[in-house]
């Protein structure tokens, strides 16, 4: 098989796969409409899953280096009792690791330290994709033309390619609610690596970062499109009877920091994830909402499936065939329970639903929490050399 393959976009997915189809010994371009690096966005948490396809790439342990493990936390209501509390030390002993915490901006620039300059080709859009001889596929581009005998759409949610190849799919779907993020600016003396709490309809998180900072989060059911003139303000209203250290992490975020959007998904799951030599990957085949922390991880595992399908089957055709048939299934069900965490958690508003839910929550033992989380969490990458 001919060995050149063009990824569209230079996201965390796009990245990895990158860096797995180079450690194959696939030559690869990385075409990256925007012209600014830095992934922008708040922080991630990354779980064993995700953070086994890094080592799988080789870069795990850089990672681990620049992210915090998240020990201490849990779930509580905005008065600050407890729903449940998560030991990451029992996740450590299931699993391996806990859950750790990243700015996406560095696990971005980790990403792009494992790939030399000329494989990313910055300010290009790809507007087609198109069959030619031998199965080929020709890449337009704004500003240019590419031929690879593989083309891996790593293109997010709005997805130019997955429009290309399954015209009829409705595409993404506002899922009912819109986030808030931000990263703090001063460091800040957090008595918990991450905490998650819900009211009626509203979800308040925050994960400890490495080096002092947090990354938080607000989560609220709206209307599509629904903007605030001062959206600082507008948290610190929503937010100001909320527990600690929620208005104090509000207090220590400059107002241009925070990033509004509403939170779409692919709730009609695609047929397939691949035509022809065109493979879809990350947020362009799986878009989940964000209740599970999963998006990133899914796009990882992905990665590494597709790099090793390429290495030990015969042909392109038989490797996508198989990373279709290991991924479509996992990502698609992690991307349901993403959803049906969100009905349960940030999505409830009825009092009495709310209520019975925050009941339910403190009568479940704490293995049991545990054990719903490492059905996602207990994945092994195939090895890719
Ligand atoms: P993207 O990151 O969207 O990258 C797509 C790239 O393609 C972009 O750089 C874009 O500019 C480029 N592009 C698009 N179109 C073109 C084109 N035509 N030509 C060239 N380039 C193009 N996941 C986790 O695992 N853990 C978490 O804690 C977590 N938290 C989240 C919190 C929130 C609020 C949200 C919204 C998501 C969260 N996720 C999390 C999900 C995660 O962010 C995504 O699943 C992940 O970033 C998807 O990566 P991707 O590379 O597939 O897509």
């Amino acid at each position: 098989m001919g060995n050149v393959a063009v990824v569209v976009g230079g996201g965390i997915g796009g990245l990895a796969v990158a860096i797995g189809l180079r450690r194959v010994g696939w030559e690869v371009r990385v075409v990256e409409r925007t012209s600014v690096l830095d992934d922008a966005g708040a922080g991630i948490s990354l779980a064993a899953n995700g953070l086994r396809a890094l080592d799988a790439l080789g870069v795990g342990e850089a990672v681990r280096e620049a992210a915090r493990g998240q020990y201490t936390g849990g779930t509580r209501t905005p008065e600050g009792g407890w729903l449940t509390r998560m030991d990451g030390a029992v996740l450590e002993k299931a699993v391996g690791t806990p859950i750790m915490g990243i700015a996406r901006s560095t696990l971005h620039r980790l990403l792009r330290a494992s790939l030399p300059g000329e494989v990313l080709l910055i300010g290009s859009e790809v507007e087609s994709v198109q069959r030619i001889d031998h199965g080929r596929v020709r890449v337009g581009c704004a500003d240019r033309v590419l031929e690879a005998d593989l083309v891996v759409a790593a293109d997010g949610i709005g997805s130019t390619v997955r429009g290309l190849l399954f015209p009829t799919h409705p595409g993404p779907a506002y899922s009912g609610s819109t986030v808030l993020r931000a990263i703090t600016e001063p460091a800040m003396d957090l008595r918990s690596d991450f905490e998650l709490t819900w009211g009626r309809g509203a979800e308040f998180g925050h994960i400890a970062l490495r080096d002092g900072r947090a990354e938080w989060h607000a989560v609220l059911n709206l209307p599509a499109g629904t903007r605030f003139p001062d959206p600082l303000a507008e948290l610190r209203r929503r937010f100001r009877d909320w527990h600690d250290p929620i208005p104090a992490l509000l207090d220590a975020t400059r107002p241009n920091a925070v990033l509004h959007h509403d939170v779409h998904e692919l709730s009609r799951p695609l047929p397939s994830y691949t035509l022809g030599r065109i493979a879809l990957l990350g947020d362009a085949a799986h878009a989940m909402t964000p209740h599970l922390g999963q998006g990133a991880c899914q796009a990882l595992e992905d990665a590494v499936t597709l790099a090793s399908a390429l290495a030990t089957e015969p042909t392109v055709e038989a490797a996508l065939a198989r990373y279709d048939v290991e991924r479509r299934p996992r990502s698609q069900a992690v991307a349901r329970a993403a959803r049906q965490a969100g009905r349960m958690g940030q999505r409830l508003s009825h009092p009495l639903a709310v209520a019975l839910r925050n009941t339910a929550m403190r009568l479940t033992p704490p293995g049991a929490a545990t054990r719903m989380i490492l059905r996602h969490h207990a994945w092994v990458p195939p090895q890719l050399n």
